[in-house]
């Protein structure tokens, strides 16, 4: 489906939920993409992009960056640790923050660096064994030990269970996101993003629906 296609049914999820149309961000989801999937989507215009590999985004958005001004990526897979200084130097944002460790590890680069990419907490909300993220009981301290590190937390994540209805995980992250006083929700793919909206999603993350199928899945 055309990027266009799909900003317009995100501007009539957000009117549909009574926001202004720039209330939430599109993140095209790139990974695994080839490049001529990808550049006509920057020739369109759009800006921001998801992958969920450090070293995939490194191979290929350097090029892009260099012929392109504005690009913003962020980083929606898992983060190893050894991996966070490479991830702080490329992306704008990481949404995947889910253990202590990762987060004191962007708090030391972040002091030595004098910056930091907005970051979001990955919410398990599904508790399910095999998928990363923080456990929906251990969201309110997790966010308190985010803050004391003087770290820039933005708002929470969730990927539901592929089985369950999105709807029930999205109201969960969004009343876990209003007790904390974070206003950011990374929540939506191409499958549910109208949904995600209407439960306050202010960053959407479409993959398929905008570049077509992936060859593989990672
Ligand atoms: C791949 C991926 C997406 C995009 O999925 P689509 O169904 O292709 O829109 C969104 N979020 C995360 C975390 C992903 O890994």
């Amino acid at each position: 489906m055309p990027l266009a296609d799909i900003t317009e049914r995100l501007h009539a999820a957000l009117a549909a939920a009574g926001r202004p149309e720039d209330d939430a961000t599109l993140i095209a989801v790139s990974k695994v993409q080839p490049p001529e999937r990808v550049e006509p989507v920057l020739r369109e215009g759009h800006r921001v992009f998801g992958e969920n590999r450090v070293q995939e985004a490194q191979g290929r958005w350097p090029d892009f960056q260099a012929r392109y001004d504005g690009i913003e990526l962020h980083l929606i897979g898992p983060l190893q640790t050894n991996k966070a200084r490479a991830a702080v130097e490329m992306f704008d944002a990481i949404h995947t923050v889910d253990r202590p460790k990762l987060a004191a590890t962007l708090a030391r680069l972040a002091q030595e660096r004098g910056a930091c990419p907005d970051l979001f907490i990955q919410v398990n909300t599904g508790e399910e064994p095999q998928k990363a993220g923080c456990m929906p009981a251990e969201v309110d301290a997790f966010v308190a030990e985010v803050r004391g590190m003087d770290l820039p937390l933005a708002g929470l994540m969730c990927i539901p269970p592929v089985e369950e209805e999105p709807s029930l995980h999205f109201a969960l992250l969004a009343k876990m996101a209003e007790r904390n006083g974070l206003r950011g929700l990374s929540m939506g793919m191409s499958a549910d993003f109208e949904k995600a909206i209407a439960f306050g999603a202010t960053h959407v993350r479409v993959g398929s629906a905008i570049f077509g199928e992936r060859a593989y899945e990672l």
